[in-house]
């Protein structure tokens, strides 16, 4: 499944690759791509169809293309500028390549483009991800308004989710999976986070103090940080970046899918717990199990 930095890469390759350019047409080969948009394929293709791609952005998982589309869709001048909102969902990818290549099967939709260069397409084997319209969503599309920032945006606020974690009666990585909280963390992140912040997974949020808190947020940013310069973690063949390359951080995990493998930093075979229906991996030694951990 993509995470932020995953998500991230693909934002850096839609900015670079996408925007400025005018949408000449769009076509949803699969409906169930814009089930999230209830006007439909043909409106969410005449919506776009002639509107001119903006910045990229990302919250968390999601991402989205700010649209002047004020010409086709007759709005005024000053209107705020629609979103093509993305999700990519358990193995959603956004592909550019030369227009004329063959479609492949499981490309959901595809926009071309007035300069006749690069195509952009939405790639999901498993059509867990979607594509949706928003009229005047630029700044933020309305349905990202239920999820925190994640903490590489400047929205987020330090203070205020420590005093929010605080108040929740949960254990540390399942609030870290909880996108009301913050989002953009997944299990592999939130598993590399909290090993290189030396808190279990399992630690109370009731008792965690604001120091703890703090260190984790260091944590999650260094690790981020350092998988976005990397082009992202796959583990599998389901994540392409933008231009179709594949993005590999693998190698630098310390603690995710290494169980039996020594601790990075004190030699310790890695554990592997049970966690929700997945796995969660720590250090037993550097991160003790809580004696009385909310699990
Ligand atoms: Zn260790």
């Amino acid at each position: 499944m993509p995470e932020l930095p995953e998500v991230e890469t693909v934002r850096d390759g839609l900015q670079r690759h996408v925007s400025g350019r005018t949408i000449a047409a769009v076509q949803v080969l699969h409906p169930r791509v814009v089930r999230h948009y209830p006007p439909g394929p043909e409106d969410f293709a005449a919506s776009l169809r002639g509107g001119t791609v903006g910045d990229a952005s990302r919250r968390g998982k999601y991402l989205w293309l700010a649209v002047d589309s004020a010409g086709p869709r007759g709005q005024p001048a000053g209107t705020p500028a629609d979103a093509l909102v993305a999700h990519l969902g358990m193995s959603g990818q956004l592909v550019l390549g030369p227009p004329d290549r063959p479609l492949a099967t499981h490309v959901r939709a595809r926009l071309t483009f007035t300069d006749g260069e690069e195509d952009l397409r939405f790639v999901d084997q498993r059509t867990f991800g979607h594509l949706l319209f928003d009229p005047g969503g630029a700044t933020l599309p309305a349905a990202l308004a239920h999820i925190a920032p994640d903490p590489l945006e400047p929205a987020f606020d330090d203070e205020l989710f420590a005093a929010r974690l605080r108040k929740r009666r949960t254990g540390i990585k399942r609030a870290l999976l909880d996108q009301s909280l913050i989002s953009g963390v997944g299990n592999i992140y939130a598993d590399e986070s909290l090993w290189r912040a030396t808190l279990h997974w399992a630690r109370g949020t009731d008792v965690l103090r604001r120091a703890e808190v703090f260190r984790l947020l260091a944590a999650i940013r260094e690790v981020f940080t350092a998988a976005i310069g990397a082009g992202g973690t796959s583990f599998d063949n389901l994540y392409v970046r933008v231009n179709g390359e594949s993005g590999y951080f693998g190698t630098d995990l310390a603690v995710y899918g290494m169980q039996g493998k020594p601790c990075p930093r004190c030699g310790t075979p890695v554990r592997r717990e049970k966690f929700m229906n997945r796995s969660s991996f720590s250090c037993p030694k550097c991160q003790p199990r809580p004696r009385h951990g909310r699990w």
